[in-house]
């Protein structure tokens, strides 16, 4: 068509065939897009409305008239489906094209609608090895939010520490420090994603989770592998170098055990594991940007991931009676005799997982071989739930004590509400993760009712509140002394 001819279409041809450098391109071109338009206000297409950051790049035309790639070509597509031909239109030098003749109609900005403030870009933060706390204070950290789980926490402060350091060492000397990728088993709601998000903030380093049951081998109904760093790509800011220090965390990574006694292909097990291996240990893998499938009209960038850390997490169900059954009959390290081995809790038989009970589980030796790494998580007790509920940085209970603040109320918990919280979450047998929703339930009332009164100064949650068979404790303001019950 006759339109390749010119400016703007050059520009358009040269937007969309980017591929793999268009992530950096884009954010190039991010800053001159912003101080077009004053740096506040995000520019849109004339036509979809859709913003810029959607879009990709917009074409200015004269009359205050944005174009995005897409509805351009649409518009093209159209001529010529309907049969006009193009070259007969009257040809108009570019910058006095008169918009109306092509079929365009202005489209004014809606009255009242303001334009998406333009997110502010963080400067390029790159990591450096300085930048990596040593692990007891990576440990000091994980403390301040997650209850328990002390060996976890300090497998995963060591690993991730040496993982930098290896980032940031050169082989010159051709020692050449292996990759920490992690594998943590753990029951559910016992924490395993919340250690993996904390260390991520805390690091400042971008995170993916990814569940394992929805990836399946390419071609099949399902994610494929590479949707995992097309997340981590998106949570990186589509920074391409950010993302290759970020970590990827795939939950679930049992559930892709080789399934046993199947004769048709096992298309989300032991082919997901295969395909797994090469990005675990590093590989230059292309991925979708903006997207977690591939299609043409996707640009995609290369990752490299020889530098991404990987935790896997996993509940292993019936890893333990694996363990239980090897550890019969032999003496092994941490049990001074069989009927101590017998007799060893869950938690003390999982701390003795090998590699060869993995394989018999179901996982790949050359999958296992990958993470070198073992943290193995309690499984939380009542005692656990406790703490939970009131110590860590941002605790549910500091967060419902933080909005009754705000209406100057103070909000206080007996210990035995608090134990009855953990007993009924315990029952739930879904470890922390029932914690909010128990405790959202009672509340609710709370929440409701007590704005209502100006003259509440202080509500204390009592365990026969929440057993209904009283009221909590109502403290009226500037009579600290005199505790009223309301039903
Ligand atoms: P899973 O082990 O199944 O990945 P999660 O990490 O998703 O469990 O835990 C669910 C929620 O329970 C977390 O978001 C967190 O709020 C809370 N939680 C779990 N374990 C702990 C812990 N040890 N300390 C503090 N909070 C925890």
């Amino acid at each position: 068509m006759n339109f390749m001819d010119n400016d703007m279409d050059k520009n358009m041809e040269t937007d969309q065939s980017k591929g793999s450098d268009s992530v950096e391109d884009k954010q190039g071109t991010d800053t001159s897009s912003e101080q077009d338009n004053g740096g506040d206000y995000e520019q849109f297409c004339s036509m979809c409305r859709r913003p810029e950051s959607k879009t990709g790049r917009l074409m200015k035309l004269p009359g205050d008239l944005n174009i995005c790639p897409d509805c351009m070509q649409k518009s093209f597509d159209t001529f010529r489906h309907s049969g006009i031909d193009i070259n007969s239109l009257p040809k108009i030098p570019i910058g006095r094209i008169d918009l109306s003749q092509l079929g365009f109609t202005q489209v004014q900005p809606r009255a009242g609608v303001k334009k998406k403030k333009a997110v502010d870009k963080a400067p390029k933060e790159e990591l450096k090895l300085s930048d990596v706390p040593r692990p007891h204070l990576i440990k000091a950290m994980l403390d301040e939010y997650v209850v328990g789980q002390e060996k976890a926490k300090k497998v995963l402060s060591v690993a991730v520490y040496n993982h930098y350091k290896r980032v940031f060492s050169d082989n010159k000397d051709g020692v050449e420090i292996e990759k920490s990728n992690i594998l943590m088993i753990g029951p559910t709601g016992s924490g395993k994603t919340f250690l993996v998000r904390t260390l991520a903030n805390l690091l400042k380093v971008p995170l993916a989770t990814s569940d394992a049951t929805s990836l399946t081998e390419a071609g099949y109904i399902g994610d494929d592998i590479e949707s995992v760093l097309s997340k981590l790509l998106m949570a990186a800011d589509n920074d391409v170098e950010r993302a290759e220090h970020g970590i990827v965390f795939i939950d679930e990574i049992d559930k892709i055990a080789k399934k046993q006694n199947t004769t048709s292909r096992d298309v989300s097990g032991e082919s997901v594991q295969q395909e797994l291996l090469k990005m675990l240990e590093g590989s230059r893998v292309e991925v979708p940007v903006g997207s977690t499938s591939k299609n043409p009209m996707v640009p995609t960038a290369t990752i490299d991931t020889k530098n991404i850390l990987f935790i896997c997490g996993g509940a292993f169900p019936e890893l333990e009676e694996i363990i239980r059954q090897r550890l019969k009959g032999q003496n092994s390290i941490g049990f001074s005799s069989t009927l101590e081995a017998a007799q060893a809790s869950s938690d003390e038989v999982l701390a003795q997982v090998s590699l060869e009970d993995l394989r018999k589980f179901g996982m790949i030796p050359e999958f296992i071989g990958r993470l070198p790494v073992i943290a193995t998580l309690e499984t939380l007790t009542k005692e656990y739930l406790v703490r939970i509920l009131k110590e860590p940085k941002n605790a549910i209970i500091r967060q419902y004590q933080k909005l009754m603040d705000m209406d100057e109320v103070k909000l206080e918990f007996e210990d035995g509400a608090l134990e009855l919280m953990a007993e009924k979450a315990l029952k739930k047998e879904t470890g922390a993760r029932a914690l909010r929703a128990i405790i959202e339930e009672y509340m609710l009332d709370i929440m409701y009712e007590i704005p209502r009164d100006n003259s509440i100064g202080r509500v204390v949650i009592t365990r026969e509140y929440l057993e209904e068979k009283g009221g909590p404790k109502i403290i009226l303001r500037g009579m600290d002394q005199l505790p009223e019950s309301v039903g």
